[in-house]
């Protein structure tokens, strides 16, 4: 039996892809990133118990030996995140594909597409594949959210359903990109390569952390790869996000927001590469 761990489904994004998407995002990623703002979505719970008595609702339940979790009685007060020591997240719904597709059905006439992010999605490639197999069925475009720690390449399958991807580039740089999230960067620049050679690479997005992260080596090295692909009208984005403290862990709760001259600077070196879609977030 297929089935995921479901962190949350927003019925509808405006700004997860083109036009009005239902996005799925899963619970568990395979980088640790110290400036991620859901690190609750990070790993996957052990069922130590410590969040039960945290709940103020009874939402949380201990049921031989396994943490329940009852969506309808939950107030949204996130006192099981915080009382949770390993970054995980009780509050996920194991889902089929037949589920999930279940619930794209009831937002059809309103949506466009649906987005599968995470956590890292990829870690769940099975229901990804089928829930983009049925949402194609229903005539919807399918977008992949991804840290780019997936050989896509050796999974021709999934890319046969998947319109494309929209990945992560954090950092070029081998050891500043281990540093912050405890993984190589190899496959995430192969991804950059493969994905835009066969036109599947529907944006890049970085995030901005001034001070911490090389943040104008990466834009100039993900706009060299790029550069070709845009000459010849390739219509990849590149999102450049700021970085804001919310919701961060420890290490980077000091970090300051990047001023709008360098958010600038940085979309003035993707411009001149010919992307003529550079956004700040
Ligand atoms: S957010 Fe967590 S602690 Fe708060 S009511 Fe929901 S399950 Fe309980
Ligand atoms: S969510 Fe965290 S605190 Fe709660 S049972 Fe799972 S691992 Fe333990």
């Amino acid at each position: 039996m297929i089935a995921a761990l479901v962190n949350r489904i927003l019925p509808f994004s405006s700004v997860d892809g083109p036009g009005n998407r239902t996005v799925f995002f899963l619970q568990g990623c395979n980088f640790n990133c110290g400036y991620c703002h859901n690190p609750e979505t990070i790993h996957v719970c052990n069922n130590c118990g410590a969040c039960v008595s945290a709940c103020p609702t009874g939402a949380i339940r201990l049921v031989e030996g396994k943490v329940t979790y009852q969506r309808s009685v939950c107030c949204a007060c996130d006192a099981c995140l915080r009382a949770c020591p390993r970054d995980a997240s009780p509050k996920v719904d194991v889902m089929q594909p037949e589920q999930a597709l279940g619930i794209l059905s009831g937002n059809l006439p309103f949506i466009r597409g649906i987005t599968v992010s995470g956590g890292e999605c990829t870690l769940q490639r099975d229901f990804v594949l089928a829930l983009f197999r049925g949402a194609k069925q229903m005539g919807l475009g399918t977008l992949l959210d991804s840290n780019g720690n997936y050989d896509f390449e050796q999974d021709e399958e999934l890319l046969s359903v998947c319109d494309g991807v929209m990945l992560d580039v954090k950092c070029a740089d081998p050891d500043a990109h281990r540093t912050l999230t405890e993984q190589s960067n190899e496959l995430v620049l192969k991804n950059l390569a493969f994905l835009a050679s066969i036109g599947k690479l529907e944006e890049v997005r970085t995030v901005v952390v001034p001070g911490v992260l090389p943040n104008e080596d990466t834009v100039r090295q993900v706009c060299a790869v790029l550069a070709p692909y845009w000459a010849a009208g390739a219509p990849i984005g590149y999102k450049l996000i700021r970085f804001r403290p919310l919701g961060v862990r420890e290490g980077f709760r000091s970090v300051p927001v990047p001023n709008d001259e360098s958010m600038e600077h940085l979309r003035g070196i993707a411009l001149q590469a010919g992307c003529a879609n550079v956004s700040i977030l």
